[in-house]
């Protein structure tokens, strides 16, 4: 080599060496970020229901800006995303499997469909015919109402429901009355929840959330006790109260008061859901919320490492976290915790959903034409009585009907048999459905460990419904951001000025 292509060969390598340097430079500041910038923190949140997409939504909502220093992870063992909000497929249609139906104060339900574009469906009529079942005989029945024809549906509609009105004051008297007030009692106090921030202190434990609002004493005594004390007559408790506690939390009038007014206001008027499917709330939160989805990735491991927490899924990947959310009822669970965790004992309500095509058997009811049986068949408490409710969903013609029928336990296909004089299509879901409540309630921790593994679902023994949950994750989200970010929460009249609509409740 000549002294020329010597000294070329030497000037290559000296621009290639500061190319070399100048590219790491470039790599480096891009994988760190600008030296002042501090690295972003990764919240991981386990489970995809309304619980823990609502804390995602949450945390974004009162961060706005925090896309680059706040990673969120959510972990799905299934491949869809909800849990317990999920549809079934009978026949060709879809109905709910799960969480069906919305209270009219649902804020958070309400601000998730109004902010996600989703539809609010009203069931289609409010008069449907309801039987109470002993096993042997109907012991009450209200007026059964339909027409063909939707202009006279309406009035038949609204003459029925007038006549059922007239019907239930005849069997139960002003205990209804007295019942519907003790149900608004409890309902103007959880909206408490939805006060603004200056009223309303981020909480670290559920005893404190439910002191706060006035809710703790329910959770303290059994709901037969508490409707006694309201001055409500036996019979009105043993029948209308005992059926609605059956078919909203397959339990008795002895599970404890809180969760017994809530399942007592989900029979009320002006219920409502999303129309093609309550888990789009989830669906729509998680897309809205920049959340890196990880479905089929069950977590098997929460492994606390001192500023950090290490996940394995039974995919075999191993995450690192700051925060780490639990967002499913631990109770069922196999995840190995370490350091161990102790939480109090609970064990969940099975609800086996049934959803069956084909045609009830009035002789199993001692009727003569299955037009007699009501749409809603509800039961009393009786060890002996195999089903809790059946439903008609949808009526396709005279013969063909679906329905859904809750039961604590299997039906098998011979009792089937005997309740159905036809059966095109059968389908069994068995669902960890909700905690059983035994008053006094005692609660997890919403902080596990008394440091950053935080539990939604401690929440669960007060109540399980879509918005408990929502209620639960918020207050979550704001304890994350104000212990692990160190934030001051933004005002919701803050964040109401950037137009979003937002219905608030001002007590
Ligand atoms: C039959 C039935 C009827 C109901 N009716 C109503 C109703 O009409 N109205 C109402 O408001 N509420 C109703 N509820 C209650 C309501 O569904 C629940 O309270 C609510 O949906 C709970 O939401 P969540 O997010 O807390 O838990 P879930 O919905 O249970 O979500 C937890 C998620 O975590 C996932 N998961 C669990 N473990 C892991 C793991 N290790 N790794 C990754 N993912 C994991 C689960 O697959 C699940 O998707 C009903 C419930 C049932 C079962």
């Amino acid at each position: 080599m000549n002294k020329l292509e010597s000294g070329a060969a030497a000037s290559t390598v000296i621009t290639m060496a500061m190319m070399l340097s100048l590219f790491t430079f470039l790599l480096l500041s891009v994988s760190r970020g600008s030296p002042d910038a501090s690295p972003a923190s990764t919240v991981c949140i386990i489970g995809s229901g309304i619980g823990g997409s609502s804390v995602a939504h949450f945390l974004r909502k009162y961060s706005p800006n925090s896309t680059s220093s706040i990673k969120i992870r959510i972990f799905e063992r299934n491949g869809i995303v909800g849990g317990r909000m999920a549809t079934v497929n009978v026949g060709g249609e879809t109905f709910e499997a799960g969480a069906s139906i919305l209270h009219p104060k649902n804020f958070h339900a309400l601000n998730y469909t109004n902010l996600l574009k989703l539809k609010v469906k009203k069931p289609s009529s409010d008069s449907l015919s309801l039987g109470i079942w002993d096993g042997k005989k109907l012991i009450f029945k209200t007026v059964n109402s339909s027409s063909r024809i939707p202009f006279i549906q309406f009035f038949i509609d609204k003459v029925v429901s007038f006549a059922n009105s007239v019907i239930m004051f005849a069997r139960y008297g002003f205990s209804l009355l007295r019942m519907q007030s003790f149900v608004e009692t409890t309902v103007n106090r959880f909206v408490r929840y939805y006060e603004k921030f200056e009223a309303r202190p981020v909480f670290r434990t559920v005893d404190e959330m439910l002191k706060w609002a006035g809710l703790y004493n329910l959770t303290t005594r059994t709901l037969g006790e508490e409707l006694i004390d309201a001055g409500l007559s036996p019979l009105l408790i043993q029948e209308l109260v005992t059926v609605i506690t059956r078919i909203n939390y397959g339990q008795s009038v002895s599970m404890s008061a809180l969760a017994g007014a809530v399942s007592l206001a989900g029979s009320g008027g002006g219920l409502w859901s999303v129309e093609g499917g309550n888990w789009q709330m989830a669906a729509g939160l998680i897309n809205h919320s920049n959340v890196k989805l990880h479905l089929h990735e069950e977590i098997e491991s929460v492994s606390n490492l001192g500023d950090y927490y290490e996940l394995n899924s039974t995919t075999g990947n191993t995450y690192t976290c700051e925060v780490v959310v639990v967002a499913t009822p631990l109770d069922e669970l196999n995840i190995q915790f370490t350091p161990p965790l102790s939480i109090p004992e609970r064990k969940l309500q099975h609800t086996h959903a049934t959803f069956v095509r084909g045609l009830l058997n009035p002789a199993y009811f001692g009727l003569h034409a299955a037009s007699k049986i009501p749409e809603l068949v509800a039961t009393i408490e009786d060890p002996d009585l195999p089903f809790t409710s059946i439903s008609a969903l949808k009526q396709h013609n005279k013969k063909d009907v679906t329905y859904k029928i809750f039961s604590r336990t299997p039906l098998d296909d011979k009792l089937l048999d005997s309740i159905f004089s036809a059966r095109r299509e059968t389908i069994r879901i068995n669902w960890g459905a909700y905690p059983q409540y035994h008053a006094p309630e005692v609660f997890a921790p919403f902080i596990l460990d008394g440091g950053h593994l935080y539990y939604v679902n401690a929440f669960e023994n007060a109540a399980s419904t879509i918005e408990t949950s929502a209620v639960a994750a918020e207050n979550i989200a704001r304890l994350i951001l104000s212990r692990f970010f160190s934030q001051v929460p933004l005002g919701l009249s803050k964040l109401n000025a950037s137009g979003e609509k937002y219905f608030h409740v001002d007590l």
